[in-house]
């Protein structure tokens, strides 16, 4: 893949995003590789010794993941000497069978503490059915080996904090087509809405519930979190396992076309403890073509 000035997708985000946070301004992250976006890839160029033509192909995308790892690793492994980014403790707010505490990679935990800071602040709470995946859980039709949950990106809601009981769940669910669900917490702070919940008997569509929420797919989203598609056979009642409202993952400094989950499993895990398992066997899918 090769950007330039005119070009105008998703990775371009991307590249936006990951350009802004290593320092160099790149305007608002839009998608069109304008004049503020090419001044910021030849910055980026001289600054790494490349040849600063303000296009970027193979080996400025590589060098940008460099830089990206880097910096993660200064802001979260300071002492580390492995060059891998740490799994940390995150906390939840138990409910049911649901965890109190959960890990994920350094800087997703990160995102995670803002997206739950703001709604414990409005008087909701973020409920947990686990995150970090161990490189030896055994792969069956529901968990894919390319999951990013082996990464610490990915993490669950309890499942079973939403489409129960839509007049007392903590989650409102409501489903937007396409299979995606969006998810409303219950805030004493929120603001009241009337929402459509879904519940795991209506599946794509629900009766009337009136209540204070925030909506936390939004806040998820603006930390790089996305949802994932619920499955066909959930529509077709199908188990409930497949609703997938509760997952969600994080997809900062990922290139479409260009990171490999190889190389993200190599942010967390050597060359040596991953040979032999699942997730490794699929090292070089590249994401966004056959991966995530
Ligand atoms: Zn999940």
């Amino acid at each position: 893949m090769i950007l330039e000035q005119g070009s105008k997708n998703n990775t371009v985000t991307q590249l936006q995003k990951a350009l802004n946070r290593l320092g160099f301004a790149s305007g608002k992250a839009d998608g069109q590789f304008g004049d503020k976006t090419e001044h910021a890839v030849t910055a980026f160029q001289e600054s790494e010794n490349l040849y600063a033509d303000g296009i970027v192909g193979p080996v400025t995308f590589a060098a940008l993941q460099d830089a990206l790892h880097r910096l993660n690793l200064e802001l979260y492994a300071p002492d580390q000497e492995n060059n891998r980014l740490p799994l940390v403790r995150a906390d939840a707010d138990p409910v049911g069978e649901g965890y109190n505490r959960f890990n994920l990679r350094a800087d997703v935990a990160d995102a995670y503490n803002h997206v739950r800071k703001t709604v414990v602040s409005a008087g909701g709470i973020i409920t947990s059915s686990g995150a970090i995946r161990s490189l030896t859980t055994p792969v069956n039709p529901s968990r894919s080996a390319t999951s990013l949950h082996y990464l610490g990106r990915a993490l669950d809601l309890y499942i079973w904090s939403g489409m129960q009981n839509p007049e007392k769940d903590p989650f409102i669910i409501v489903y937007e087509g396409e299979r995606y669900f969006r998810v409303y917490a219950r805030a004493s702070k929120g603001k009241h809405k009337t929402l459509k919940a879904a519940t795991e008997h209506h599946r794509d569509s629900g009766d009337k519930v009136s209540a204070k929420v925030i909506d936390l797919t939004a806040l998820f989203e603006d930390q790089g979190f996305t949802r994932i598609k619920a499955r066909r056979s959930f529509f077709r009642g199908g188990a409930y396992l497949g609703a997938e409202w509760w997952h969600f993952q994080n997809m900062n400094g990922l290139f479409s076309g260009v990171t490999t989950y190889g190389s993200e499993l190599l942010r967390l895990y050597s060359e040596h403890k991953l040979e032999n398992t699942p997730p490794w066997a699929h090292r070089d899918k590249v994401y966004d073509k056959g991966w995530a």
